[in-house]
C-alpha cells in the first residue's frame, strides 16, 4: 500500500493553528505524508472555528467544494475537527462530504479515526458529552507534550498552549461550551516542551490560553501563575522572547505578571487585553466581570509598572441592546486606552450561547457596520500616534521571512522585502537577504503608518 497523505486546512484563532500543527505531527509520526493541496491528499481535515458565524459559513461552503471533489474521487476521506465538530456533532454527517467528526478534546484519536475510516469506509464520530472531564484527560496532555515540541512552521517562532478552555461564560461566546473549563498544564511539561523547542532553534515562544493570565497550577504547597512560568522559561538558553495571549481583564495575578514583564528582559512588553465594550450596561449583559473604570485602572497600573508597554484591545459592536450612547462609551474607552491596535468585530449570535437564547439581535446590520467603521477610524488615529513614536529609532526585529509582496529589489543584491515583528508586536517591513529569516535584525525606522513600520537594516 502506498504511503497515505493528509492535507489540513485551518480556520480560526492561534489556538486552532496550534491544534493543526499537533495533528500534522501526529499523522507524520504515524507514517502519513503531508500534502499541501486537496488534490494529492487521501485525507482532508478541516480544523474549524465556531467563534463567529462567518467562520462557520466558510467551512460549510468549503465542504460544498469537497463534495464535488469527492464525486470524482470517492475514496478521499474528509474530516471536520475542532470547535464546529464539537458544537454540531453528528449533524455534520448530514453533509454528504463528511466522514469524520472529531471535537477538540478528542484530537488525540484523530489518526486512529482516519485509519479506520480509510480501512472500513465507515463514518467516525468522536465528540464528547462530558467536555468537563474529557478536557482534563491525561490523553490530551500527553498528546500536547508529545507533538507540541517540534516547532513546526517558522522555526524561530513557536506557540505553546499553557492552558485549555475557559471558565468565564461571556454571554456571546461559544468557547466554554466547545473547549470546556480552564485546565492549566503542569509547569514541568511546559518547561520541557520549551527546552525542546529551543534545541530546535526556536527563539520566540508565545504562550497561549483563552485567558492566559489566569494560568494557575497547584503542586503541593505551591501555586504557579503565569509570572512563575515567565521566570522558569527565562532560564532556558536560546529562548530570547516570551509573549503571551490573550489576557482577561482581572486583578488576579495582574501585578506579579506586570512585575515579571518589567524585570525579566525576555518577557516582551506587549499586552493583549480585550475590553469588548466601554459601556458598563453592555459589559454586564456580556457577563464581563469588570466595569470600564476598573478596566482603565488596570491599564494605568500596567503603564506604571511597565512604562513602555504596548497594549492591544478587542471590541464587539452591535451587541444586543447596544444604543448609540453605549457605542459612544466604547469610543471614549478606546480613546483613553491609547491602544497600539484593536480588533473590532460585529456581533453575530452563536447558537446555544446565553446571548443567543435570551437576547434579541436587535442592532441593524447597517448600524453594526457604521459602528465598526467608527471604532476603526478612532483606532487608526491611536495606532498612527503609537507608530510615529518609532520614527528615527532603532528597533530589534525577529524576522518572519519575505513579506507577501516580496520581490527581488532593483539594487541587484538579491535583497527581498522582509517582514518581522518587534517585542511590542509592531510589524516592520525592510529589505534584506532571505537568509535573515528566523534571526534577529536591527532596523532603523524611516517611515511609519498606523499598522506598519518601514525601515532600513542596520
Ligand atoms: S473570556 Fe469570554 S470571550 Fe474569552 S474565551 Fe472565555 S468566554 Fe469566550
Amino acid at each position: 500500500m502506498s504511503r497515505k497523505t493528509v492535507h489540513i486546512e485551518n480556520f480560526g484563532c492561534q489556538m486552532n493553528k496550534l491544534d493543526a500543527q499537533l495533528v500534522a505531527s501526529a499523522f507524520e509520526e504515524a507514517g502519513f505524508g503531508l500534502s499541501q493541496s486537496v488534490k494529492d491528499a487521501d485525507v482532508v481535515l478541516i480544523n474549524t472555528c465556531s467563534v463567529r458565524q462567518n467562520a462557520e459559513q466558510r467551512v460549510i461552503s468549503h465542504l460544498g467544494h469537497l463534495k464535488h471533489i469527492k464525486e470524482s474521487r470517492p475514496d478521499i476521506i474528509v474530516g471536520v475537527i475542532g470547535c464546529m465538530a464539537q458544537r454540531l456533532g453528528e449533524e455534520l454527517f448530514e453533509h454528504k462530504a463528511v466522514d469524520i467528526v472529531c471535537g477538540p478534546a478528542q484530537i488525540p484519536k484523530i489518526v486512529e479515526l482516519a485509519t479506520q475510516a480509510i480501512k472500513e469506509k465507515t463514518k467516525q464520530l468522536a465528540v464528547t458529552e462530558k467536555i468537563r472531564k474529557e478536557n482534563q484527560s491525561e490523553e490530551l496532555e500527553d498528546f500536547e507534550s508529545a507533538y507540541g515540541a517540534d516547532g513546526r512552521g517558522n522555526s524561530a517562532n513557536a506557540f505553546v498552549r499553557v492552558m485549555r478552555g475557559c471558565n468565564n461564560f461571556c454571554t456571546y461566546c461559544i468557547v466554554p461550551y466547545v473547549r470546556g473549563p480552564e485546565v492549566s498544564r503542569p509547569p514541568k511539561a511546559i518547561v520541557e516542551q520549551v527546552k525542546h523547542l529551543a534545541c530546535g532553534g526556536v527563539k520566540q515562544v508565545t504562550l497561549l490560553g483563552q485567558t492566559v493570565n489566569s494560568y494557575k497550577y497547584i503542586a503541593g504547597e505551591k501555586t504557579y501563575c503565569l509570572a512563575d512560568l515567565f521566570e522558569m522559561l527565562s532560564e532556558i538558553d536560546g529562548i530570547e522572547w516570551l509573549k503571551f495571549v490573550t489576557s482577561y481583564p482581572s486583578q488576579e495575578f495582574f501585578v506579579p505578571i506586570l512585575k515579571a514583564m518589567a524585570d525579566l528582559p525576555k518577557v516582551c512588553k506587549y499586552l493583549h487585553m480585550p475590553p469588548q465594550s466601554g459601556s458598563d450596561r453592555i459589559l454586564k449583559a456580556m457577563n464581563r466581570k469588570y466595569t470600564s473604570a476598573e478596566y482603565l485602572d488596570l491599564l494605568v497600573k500596567a503603564r506604571e509598572i511597565v512604562p513602555d508597554i504596548a497594549i492591544a484591545g478587542d471590541f464587539i459592536v452591535g451587541f444586543p441592546g447596544e444604543t448609540e450612547d453605549d457605542f459612544q462609551c466604547s469610543i471614549s474607552l478606546l480613546k483613553k486606552a491609547e491602544y497600539k491596535n484593536s480588533f473590532i468585530f460585529k456581533y453575530s449570535p452563536r447558537p446555544d450561547t446565553a446571548a443567543e437564547k435570551r437576547l434579541a439581535d436587535d442592532v441593524l446590520p447597517e448600524v453594526k457596520k457604521k459602528r465598526n467603521i467608527g471604532l476603526l477610524a478612532e483606532q487608526e488615529k491611536n495606532s498612527d500616534k503609537f507608530s510615529q513614536k518609532f520614527f528615527g529609532k532603532e528597533v530589534r526585529v525577529l524576522v518572519d521571512g519575505p513579506s507577501k509582496k516580496a520581490k527581488i529589489s532593483s539594487n541587484e543584491m538579491g535583497q527581498l522585502q522582509l517582514v518581522g515583528r518587534t517585542e511590542q508586536d509592531c510589524i516592520v517591513i525592510f529589505e534584506g537577504l532571505r537568509s535573515l529569516t528566523g534571526s534577529f535584525a536591527k532596523v532603523k525606522i524611516t517611515r511609519t503608518s498606523p499598522l506598519t513600520l518601514f525601515g532600513e537594516l542596520i
